[in-house]
């Protein structure tokens, strides 16, 4: 039977449970565990499909084509599994399905309320992330702040699941603020046992504290801690603030936090294997060189919206031994600048991901500049899109194609939308997700960076290369090097005779792990460091 570890938070929001939970997993897997992960959000959406990115940040996408929280993307950096559908489960999901049951008839004439039936729900979906994993351990991550009114809901099911399984399989990690008071030079514990105590009125005890702070908790400030939230002097652990979030789960290690949670579930505590780990954070702690990278994108004031780009680009840099500085540069605002000042110390150009028609101008000016320049270049998704109608426009001299989805008229349609999408009316869970197949051809770029000439990518867009076009832009130089096998899709795009320049339809950096950087990252790093 699997054991259970729930992540919760409290006092404010944005501690690093994510960052906690995912540690936890991975030094859990590095003794020898299975591990599964799951993240409940609290909002009433079904999926953050639909979220502004300025709302959400990413939207990050599993191998089975479920959008979610950008909280998975960590889990799955950390703990190197691919997690699923079982994996972001939202009050949105948990609602849809107690009513598409009431509307069957499922519930044989009861009155549908909150406890049992939105509970047994929540329930069933903490035990089917165990059962379709098989995993050892599943731990559980609960969006929000305790107290929040949306998340009671999960919270009274954890309560529930505690009460079903018992202290031996199930374990509390609470994760708190505990700030520096500036003037009087004091961390301060009282935030900590106020949350302590709003979770006990919950019906919950926390089994182990992760108190994020700038410095390790004294002695004494943990035998208060002890003594106020009922919770052993060992298990009050701290989360120091870090540089870099890959050094949490050895913070969390030499303070005990995967033994501590053994022993309450009766485990046996295996000899741990956090060799890869541990040389990864020799290499980021020892960057040497520097490399500027500019992402041109329109959601530049946010940089979570990013956050897995960021991610593959720094994995990348750990494999070159460079640091990467993400130079960002917001495309609306290009319109009106001088290139050359902008991007004077640019070794690499990225145009990321995005929707609609705001700041594509500036993208396609980046990309031009790129070209041109033969500056290293990477475009994802609509990063491919925009580089695709670039050429056509300048190269080609097509200079009306366009994308459907900035002008539904357009003359040229380079980029349209693809025949399945044409009677789609629902916005959510609608685009094309998820693994889908590429063929690489021998012989490019494309094919050096993955040696191999079958791979499957994550995707997430509505519109695709129009393949009407894809002769005459061949004529012209750019090479088709990825299609999809099935539908022929475009898939990559290379220009060969261009020092650098690979573009992709599909989102390559969900892919990217820091022990192990993705190909069209590596490339692309690579040449922009030399
Ligand atoms: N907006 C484009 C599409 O829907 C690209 C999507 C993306 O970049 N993820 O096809």
């Amino acid at each position: 039977m699997a054991k259970y570890v729930f992540v919760t938070g409290g006092v404010v929001s944005g501690l690093g449970k994510g960052i906690t939970a995912s540690s936890i997993a991975l030094l859990l897997k590095s003794r020898g565990y299975k591990v599964f992960m799951q993240k409940f959000d609290p909002y009433i959406n079904v999926d953050p499909g639909t979220m502004s990115p300025y709302q959400h940040g990413e939207v990050f996408v599993t191998a089975d084509g479920t959008e979610t929280d950008l909280d998975l993307g960590h889990y799955e950096r950390f703990i190197d599994e691919e997690l699923n559908y079982t994996s972001n489960i939202t009050t949105g999901k948990v609602y849809s399905s107690v009513i598409e049951k009431e509307r069957r008839g499922d519930y044989l004439g009861a009155t549908v309320q909150i406890v049992p039936h939105i509970t047994n729900e929540i329930k069933n979906k903490v035990y089917e992330a165990a059962k379709t994993s098989g995993a050892d351990v599943v731990i559980t991550e609960i969006g929000g702040t305790i107290g929040d009114l949306e998340s009671q809901a999960f919270i009274e099911s954890l309560r529930q699941i505690r009460g079903e399984l018992g202290i031996d399989n199930t374990l509390f990690v609470h994760v708190t603020l505990v700030p520096y008071i500036y003037g009087s030079g004091e961390l301060k514990t009282k935030p900590t046992q106020h949350s302590v105590a709003e979770m006990r009125g919950l019906g919950i005890q926390p089994d182990i504290l992760v108190c994020r702070a700038p410095e390790m908790l004294s002695d004494s400030m943990r035998e208060k801690l002890a003594l106020y939230c009922s919770v052993p002097k060992e298990n009050i652990i701290t989360a120091k603030d870090e540089k870099n979030i890959y050094h949490i789960p050895i913070n969390l290690y030499e303070q005990k936090m995967d033994e501590i949670i053994l022993k309450q579930f009766g485990m046996k505590v295996n000899k741990i294997n956090l060799g890869s780990w541990e040389n990864l954070i020799k290499t980021v702690d020892n960057l040497n060189k520097e490399v500027e990278i500019a992402l041109v994108g329109k959601y530049t004031g946010l940089h979570d919206a990013y956050l897995s780009v960021m991610e593959a680009l720094s994995h990348a840099g750990y494999k070159h031994k460079v640091k990467v500085n993400i130079k960002w540069v917001d495309s609306e605002r290009l319109e009106n600048e001088n290139l050359d000042v902008v991007f004077k110390n640019t070794k690499g150009i990225i145009v990321p991901g995005g929707f609609g028609e705001r700041g594509i101008k500036g993208m396609i000016m980046a990309i031009k500049y790129a070209r041109e320049k033969n500056i290293p270049f990477l475009g994802i998704c609509l990063g491919m899109q925009l580089a695709v109608i670039e050429f056509a426009r300048d190269v080609c001299n097509i200079k009306k194609a366009d994308s459907v989805e900035f002008d539904n008229m357009c003359e040229e349609p380079i980029i349209d939308l693809m025949a399945e999408q044409k009677n789609i009316i629902n916005m959510g869970g609608t685009l094309r997700l998820g693994n889908y197949d590429c063929q690489i051809k021998r012989g490019t770029l494309t094919y050096d960076d993955y040696k191999s000439e079958k791979i499957a990518e994550r995707h997430r867009h509505r519109y695709e290369f129009n393949n009407k076009y894809k002769e005459v832009l061949e004529k012209n130089g750019m090479v088709f090097s990825g299609v999809n096998p099935e539908s022929d899709l475009v898939e990559i795009i290379e220009i060969p005779k261009h020092k650098h320049f690979i573009a992709c339809q599909f989102h390559p950096e969900f892919k990217s792990r820091p022990v192990r950087c993705h190909p069209l990252f590596d490339s692309f790093i690579r040449e922009s460091s030399k």
